[in-house]
């Protein structure tokens, strides 16, 4: 252990992630008035907050009609009845303000003729509670998050915050049941770095590339998720993973939902606009769930397009290239790379791809941790948030509606700044630390530095990804997740074999890759345990066996506990049936119609 010399930082807060949620989260801590660090693995614009494309959801009104109470019904039912009504109240409430704000702090929304922000039909937005489409999106072109991420890291500069940039957070510094700091790997020079702080806040993005096929960054490896883990503490609803329907064809790029908002569709093999069957109100602006399984059943009954018959034709060519110029530019350059298509004449190939992970670090909507007890099931960790993707507030319950992670992200990255400046008085004394608070994050640094088997990261990452694609997938069964469960575990057994062939501190990718695979590990088998044990469908978790949702059993969030053989033990806690104020009804559970 001594052979590594740590640098010691001590600060009132420190934010892991650069992302929308850290930095929002960054900026409003260090405003007011606490001494805040922000940790990075990625130079904060190149967080995977900058590929979101269609918009950010808030019912402005500024098109038709709209209300957050409408806005508010949409995500309750878009979570299929597992999302917590306190929170979500509070995210569509707060989501008017918070996009004013974001519009005050620089970021350049696209324009209505009278010169109000601009926004499109979206996936489940819907006006009068579920009776015809609405444009609810707040949209800069399909540039949303990058005009988000760039304008947040702007603001954040403009504050006394200090930035970390490409460290690479390895483990919470716990401390019993409180967490008091994170230990940390500077990329550029090797050097550990152990920061202390009053309250850490996880934002640390979400774990698509558990999967094979997948829209987001490389970088979205779960780390936070693991490192809650590693503390003792659960994952809650890992499950529910979100397939996007228009991932490009092979590459897995996402084409945005503000494609079909703007007036694009889906044909299958026989040019028939097949969502008019599954969907006859919202039609190819149905919640991503039933979009992705519609088309995963016209592709197994042999109506897929192409030679192979294996994916499904998006249409944007009649919307014309001025259309298509002004308000798709991204996704007409992405057709054009990824699959050679002009998007203005000729169809684009699109397959479902995993996009978003409902699951993650258990919270309330102050942001904090929970580490739920039989006894209490509100029980909060001292020290810790999580925020984010990295976070399960629960907003998105079984199934995210398009644009409501991009609101989440700004509203509980404000939510978690709000809460701690009334828990830590800034500059606060920090007490000692057991002296073995770091152990077990140096500990697994240094084995996995010099781990000497023979199997490459690559190699088991890869094993893990095609697992993960074939048996937790669209579509699930007790006997597919059966097989996923056993062969994703024997895949986790191999990481003790784990080879790796650089040693050195500085820039060593291999390092930072074996971490990034052991946490990818750890959301992987809390996922599918957690989908093998839910006996029902619901949201994006759809069960062939079982193919109703049950709420008389299953309404319920999945608690997952992953030790550090990756074996999963799961309870579970209930769902928020309430509301955050006295005004607001709950909405009781309904069956899905479309
Ligand atoms: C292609 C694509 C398009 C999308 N489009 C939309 C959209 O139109 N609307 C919408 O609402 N949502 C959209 N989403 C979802 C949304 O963009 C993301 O859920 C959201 O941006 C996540 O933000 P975040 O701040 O939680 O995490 P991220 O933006 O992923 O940031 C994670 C941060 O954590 C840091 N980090 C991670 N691990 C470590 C570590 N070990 N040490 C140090 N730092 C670490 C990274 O450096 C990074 O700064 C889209 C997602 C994708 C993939």
């Amino acid at each position: 252990m001594s052979a590594y010399q740590i640098i010691e930082h001590e600060y009132d807060v420190v934010v892991v992630g650069a992302g929308g949620a850290g930095l929002r989260a960054t900026f409003g801590m260090a405003q007011a008035g606490l001494r805040t660090a922000c940790v990075t693995k990625v130079f904060p614009t190149r967080s995977h907050t900058v590929a979101a494309q269609g918009g950010v959801a808030a019912a402005l009104a500024n098109m038709a009609d709209d209300s957050w109470q409408w806005h508010m019904y949409d995500t309750v039912k878009g979570a299929d009845w597992l999302g917590d009504q306190d929170a979500i109240e509070y995210m569509c409430r707060e989501a008017i303000p918070a996009v004013y704000e974001l519009e005050h702090f620089g970021v350049p929304f696209s324009r209505t003729k009278e010169g109000k922000i601009y926004q499109r039909p979206f996936g489940g937005h819907m006006r009068d509670y579920g009776k015809a489409p609405v444009p609810r999106a707040c949209a800069a072109a399909d540039r949303t998050g990058h005009a988000i991420l760039h304008t947040l890291y702007q603001q954040s500069l403009k504050h006394d915050a200090e930035f970390f940039i490409e460290y690479f957070a390895i483990d919470l510094i716990m401390d019993g049941d409180t967490c008091r700091g994170v230990m940390v790997w500077n990329l550029a020079d090797g050097t550990l770095h152990r920061f202390r702080a009053h309250m850490v806040v996880l934002a640390t993005g979400g774990y698509g590339r558990s999967y094979f096929s997948c829209t987001s960054a490389h970088t979205c490896t779960g780390d936070g998720n693991a490192m809650v883990a590693r503390a003792g503490l659960p994952l809650q609803d890992m499950e529910f993973v979100q397939f996007h329907p228009t991932g490009i064809y092979t590459a897995g790029c996402l084409i945005t939902e503000g494609a079909r908002g703007e007036g694009g569709y889906l044909t299958n093999s026989e040019g028939e606009r097949f969502m008019e069957r599954y969907a006859p109100t919202a039609k190819d602006l149905a919640s991503r769930d039933v979009v992705s399984r519609a088309m995963t059943i016209e592709i197994r009954e042999g109506r897929g397009c192409g030679p192979k018959k294996d994916h499904i034709d998006l249409h944007l060519e009649h919307l014309g290239g001025d259309v298509l110029h002004k308000l798709l530019p991204g996704i007409t350059e992405t057709a054009k790379i990824f699959s050679g298509v002009d998007a203005t004449k000729e169809a684009i190939p699109v397959l479902p791809t995993v996009h978003y992970n409902m699951g993650g670090i258990p919270t309330n909507y102050l942001g904090e941790v929970l580490n739920p007890t039989k006894k209490d099931s509100e029980a909060v960790v001292p020290g810790l948030m999580a925020i984010g993707e990295a976070a399960c507030v629960s907003v998105h319950g079984a199934n995210r509606l398009g644009c409501n992670s991009l609101l989440d992200i700004v509203v509980f990255g404000r939510a978690a700044a709000i809460r701690t400046a009334e828990l830590v008085k800034p500059g606060e004394a920090h007490k000692p630390l057991p002296a073995s608070a770091d152990d077990p994050a140096i500990a697994r640094f240094d084995r996995l530095r010099n781990a000497n088997g023979s199997r490459r990261v690559s190699e088991i990452r890869l094993d893990m990804q095609l697992a993960m694609q074939k048996d937790a997938a669209v579509f699930r069964t007790a006997e597919s997740l059966k097989a996923g469960v056993k062969s994703v575990t024997a895949i986790a057994d191999t990481l003790k074999d784990i080879k790796l062939a650089d040693r050195s501190m500085i820039w060593n990718s291999d390092l930072a890759e074996a971490m990034e695979l052991e946490n990818l590990m750890v959301c992987s088998v809390t996922t599918i345990v957690g989908a093998e044990a839910r006996h029902e469908s619901r949201g994006a978790h759809a069960r062939e066996d079982f193919s109703t949702r049950d709420d008389a059993e299953w309404m319920k969030h999945t608690l997952a506990w992953c030790n550090d053989k990756y074996r999963v033990k799961l309870d579970y806690r209930p769902v928020h049936t309430y509301t955050l104020t006295k005004d607001v009804e709950y909405i009781e559970p309904k069956a899905r119609v479309y």
